[in-house]
C-alpha cells in the first residue's frame, strides 16, 4: 500500500467477488458454455419487461438519471407501503452499508455483525476506521443472544443477514420480535433482506413494521437477487424519515443510472417473472437436496437461491475440478469455512451438470485427498 494511505486502511482486504465467466473463458480458453452458480444471480435473466423498457431507452443515455429518482421511488413506496422519503437507493445494497457506516459511525466506534455472514458489514467498518465486534455464529445461525451480549456503549449499528449469507439459514418471526424489544434505542439496526422475495409465507417478521414505528433500523433489499438486475447495480434502503435524511448528506449525486431506475421500476410490475423465479427455486432445491443425499454430501437447508454444502474436507480441490469444467460455484475459505462450498441454485439443466461434475469429482477422489 502507499505510505501515505491512512492508516485504518490497512487492516482492509478488498472484497473476493464470484469469479466472472468471462474471466474463466480467458483463462481456460474453454469452448463450451460455463455455469456461474457463484454469485446467486437469477439463472432465468431479467425480467422480460424491463428488458424491453431498456431497449427502448437505449437512445437517452446521453442524459444524467434523475437525481431523486422520483418514479422509481414512487412505486417502491407504494408497494412497500411507506412514504417515499422512507426510502433511499443505493448503487447496490453495499453502497447504502457505505453509507451507514460513514453517516452514523465515528471512527473508533463499534459495529456488531456475526463473523461467519455477509463480509461487506466488515470491509465497510475497516474502512470508516470502525471498531468490528464479531460473534459466531450458531449451528449456522446467526446467534441473536451472542449479538446483544456484544453491544457496547459505543456500538452504532448491527448488521444481520436474514437469511444469512453464506449459511442459507433464516431467522423466523419469534426470534427477531425478541430480539428487536431488546436491542437498545439508541443503536441502529441493519436488516440485510437482499434474499426477502424468497422469504414470502414462511413465518418471516415483516422487519417494515419497525419502520413505520419509527423504530432506529434500516432494511436493505436489493433488485440484484430475485429481480434479475445485478448488473446494474441497485439496491434500496427503508428506514426512518430522520434515518434516510441522514444517510442522504453521504450520498453522492447520480448514484443511481439512468439505465438502472427505468429497469427497476418495469420489473416491479413483472409478477410473473418474480413467482417464476421463486418457483424455479422452490422446485430445484428439493432435486438439489435430493442428489446431495445421494452423494452422501451435507448441506444446510435454504432459505435463499443457494445452498451451503459441506464437503466434511478441504472444498479446494472441488471448487478447481468444478472450475477446470466450466462451472463456477463460491468456494467459502474467506468466511472461514474451508470445507464448504456456496452453490446457487441454477437452472435444471446447470444443476444437473453440478451434480455431474461433483459425482465424478467424488469417485476419482475416493482414495481420499
Ligand atoms: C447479494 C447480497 C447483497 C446484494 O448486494 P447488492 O450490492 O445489492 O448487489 C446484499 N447482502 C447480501 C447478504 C447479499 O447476499
Amino acid at each position: 500500500m502507499h505510505p501515505l494511505a491512512r492508516w485504518k486502511l490497512r487492516g482492509v482486504k478488498p472484497y473476493i467477488p464470484g469469479k466472472p465467466i468471462e474471466e474463466l473463458a480467458r483463462e481456460l480458453n474453454l469452448k463450451g458454455e460455463i455455469y456461474k452458480l457463484a454469485s446467486n444471480e437469477n439463472p432465468l435473466g431479467p425480467s422480460p419487461m424491463a428488458v424491453k423498457a431498456m431497449e427502448d431507452a437505449l437512445g437517452e443515455m446521453n442524459l444524467y438519471p434523475d437525481d431523486m429518482s422520483y418514479y422509481l421511488v414512487k412505486k417502491l413506496s407504494k408497494k412497500i407501503g411507506v412514504s417515499p422519503a422512507e426510502i433511499i437507493l443505493g448503487n447496490g445494497s453495499v453502497e447504502i452499508m457505505l453509507m451507514i457506516a460513514l453517516a452514523f459511525v465515528n471512527p473508533g466506534e463499534s459495529i456488531v455483525a456475526s463473523d461467519q455472514s455477509f463480509i461487506m458489514y466488515r470491509i465497510v467498518g475497516n474502512i470508516i476506521g470502525a471498531v468490528m465486534i464479531e460473534p459466531p455464529l450458531k449451528d449456522g445461525k446467526i446467534d441473536l443472544e451472542a449479538i446483544l451480549l456484544s453491544i457496547r456503549p459505543d456500538t452504532k449499528v448491527i448488521f444481520i443477514s436474514n437469511p444469512n449469507n453464506p449459511t442459507g439459514t433464516a431467522l423466523f418471526k419469534e426470534e427477531v420480535e425478541n430480539f428487536m424489544k431488546k436491542v437498545p434505542e439508541d443503536v441502529i439496526v441493519v436488516w440485510d433482506e437482499a434474499y426477502y422475495e424468497y422469504m414470502q409465507g414462511k413465518n418471516f417478521k415483516e422487519t417494515v413494521s419497525y419502520v413505520k414505528r419509527g423504530w432506529n433500523c434500516v432494511i436493505l433489499r436489493t433488485f440484484s437477487k430475485i429481480y434479475g438486475l445485478a448488473g446494474l447495480r441497485l439496491g434500496y434502503g427503508i428506514a426512518p424519515k430522520e434515518i434516510i435524511d441522514t444517510l442522504m448528506r453521504v450520498r453522492l449525486p447520480f448514484n443511481i443510472n439512468r439505465m438502472a431506475q427505468i429497469a427497476a421500476y418495469h420489473a416491479l410490475d413483472d409478477e410473473e417473472h418474480v413467482r417464476k423465479s421463486v418457483g424455479l427455486v422452490e422446485t430445484e432445491k428439493k432435486y438439489l437436496y435430493h442428489e446431495f443425499t445421494k452423494l452422501g454430501l451435507k448441506y444446510l437447508p435454504t432459505y435463499t437461491n443457494f445452498i451451503f454444502v459441506d464437503l466434511g474436507r478441504d472444498a479446494a480441490p472441488a471448487y478447481e475440478y468444478l472450475l477446470k469444467n466450466g462451472v463456477i460455484v463460491r468456494p467459502l475459505k474467506n468466511y472461514n469455512f474451508p470445507n464448504a462450498l456456496r452453490i446457487t441454485i441454477g437452472t435444471h439443466q446447470q444443476n444437473v451438470k453440478l451434480i455431474e461434475l461433483l459425482n465424478k469429482f467424488l469417485k476419482n477422489t475416493e482414495s481420499g485427498y
